[in-house]
């Protein structure tokens, strides 16, 4: 057998602009990936039919959301070149597999997804009724991972779920209809503040949906307000000679995730490096204010070279709905094949040859005897 290509797919709701969770969870991880050489196929899927799941009474914020991701990707370095960026809706071979998927997984499984459940709460579909479409997203999710032949998916830690729900479809399916869908493996952070950055309110995850977001496409001023205004530190930490907890602090949530020793060096150079700010923290005598200026710096420091490449992107839109379309032609070409594999291991590929005719004409006439 042929030595198993190594391919990337991953993707994003275009439910709104993309984010520092989304930067540190996943797109960053996407770009080094891109860079080292090592995968043969790296795809990046904008998952619109996934986000009418639960705006569907809004396609107009999916609509506009599109350009606004891909104009993050191409910001943050993902390259048209060595990536292919494409969209979801335009690529039927994906509805397709989730309607085979969805006879592979039971209603009960689908119910006790954590990250499902968690967001059927946020979202209060629990009250309201749950969407079908919704509640089973992440066969669709198995769909578009198949569909790519992906070995490998980076995301953040909320998607280790469908990961798994995903293997298992795939799993299933291998046994029933013969060896025909890849197995892929998730990849996750190995930074655990990377892995699900919280809100600048301190809410568990930094969430489009939760408007509690600093975006790669914010300006410093608006970055400083969410700092200054919206970050909460340490409550106990009143006065400056206090000692502090930098534990279930979000200033230094934040500072694990992004700094570095190099940062220390250009803008608090008082200390060597996280550790030792910590430290004097934890002591007393370190104020809040210094931690967060300090942190609105290295924030600056990470978005500044984003926000230039964004403002050159998008004086040239004609030129990103190009590479959106390639991409989204590329995929079709992918995904269909593997439907045909699909079709071709469930036997419903009645249209590819007459060979069924043969069997039909059998069955009939032994019937007969
Ligand atoms: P929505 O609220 O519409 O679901 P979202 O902010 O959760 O939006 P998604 O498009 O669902 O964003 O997630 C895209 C990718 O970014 C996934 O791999 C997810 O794990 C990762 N991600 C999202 N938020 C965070 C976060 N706060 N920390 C780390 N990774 C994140
Ligand atoms: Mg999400």
């Amino acid at each position: 057998m042929a030595e198993q290509k190594q391919i990337i797919l991953t993707g994003d709701r275009p439910t709104g602009r993309l984010h520092l969770g989304h930067y540190v969870g996943s797109l960053k991880r996407r770009v080094e990936l891109q860079n080292s050489g090592k995968f043969d196929e790296i795809n990046i899927l904008i998952a619109d039919d996934q986000a009418l799941t639960d705006n569907a009474d809004n396609p107009g914020k999916i609509r506009e959301n599109i350009i606004n991701v891909v104009l993050d990707y191409l910001s943050v370095g993902l390259d048209p070149e060595k990536t292919t960026i494409c969209v979801q809706s335009a690529l039927p071979a994906l509805h397709a597999l989730t309607f085979y998927y969805l006879n592979l997984v039971t209603t009960a499984r689908l119910s006790r997804n954590p990250t499902v459940k968690a967001e059927i709460q946020m979202r209060g579909f629990a009250d309201e009724g749950l969407p079908a479409g919704f509640f089973c997203y992440p066969v669709s999710q198995a769909a578009d991972i198949t569909a790519f032949d992906a070995t490998v998916v980076p995301v953040g830690e909320d998607q280790l779920p469908m990961i798994e729900q995903t293997r298992e479809i795939v799993e299933k399916f291998n046994k029933i209809y013969g060896e025909t869908l890849v197995m892929p493996k998730a990849m996750i952070p190995e930074n655990e503040t990377q892995r699900r950055l919280p809100g600048v309110d301190g809410k568990a995850k930094m969430s489009k949906s939760l408007g509690n977001c600093i975006y790669l496409s914010d300006d410093a001023k608006t970055v400083k307000k969410q700092v200054n205004g919206k970050m909460f530190t340490d409550p106990q930490h009143l006065k400056i000679e206090d000692p502090g907890h930098t534990e279930g602090n979000v200033v230094f949530t934040y500072l694990d995730a992004l700094c570095t020793d190099e940062h220390f060096g250009r803008y608090l150079s008082d200390y060597a490096n996280l550790e030792e700010m910590k430290e004097h923290y934890r002591r007393g005598g370190l104020g809040d204010g210094t931690c967060k200026k300090f942190l609105i710096s290295v924030l600056n420091e990470t978005l500044d070279p984003i926000r230039t490449a964004r403002a050159e992107w998008e004086k040239d839109i004609d030129t990103v709905y190009d590479i959106i379309r390639a991409g989204t032609l590329k995929a079709q070409e992918t995904t269909n094949a593997t439907l045909a594999r699909v079709r071709k291991a469930m036997r419903i590929n009645y249209f590819d040859d007459r060979a069924i005719v043969k069997e039909w004409d059998k069955m009939l006439k032994a019937a007969k005897q």
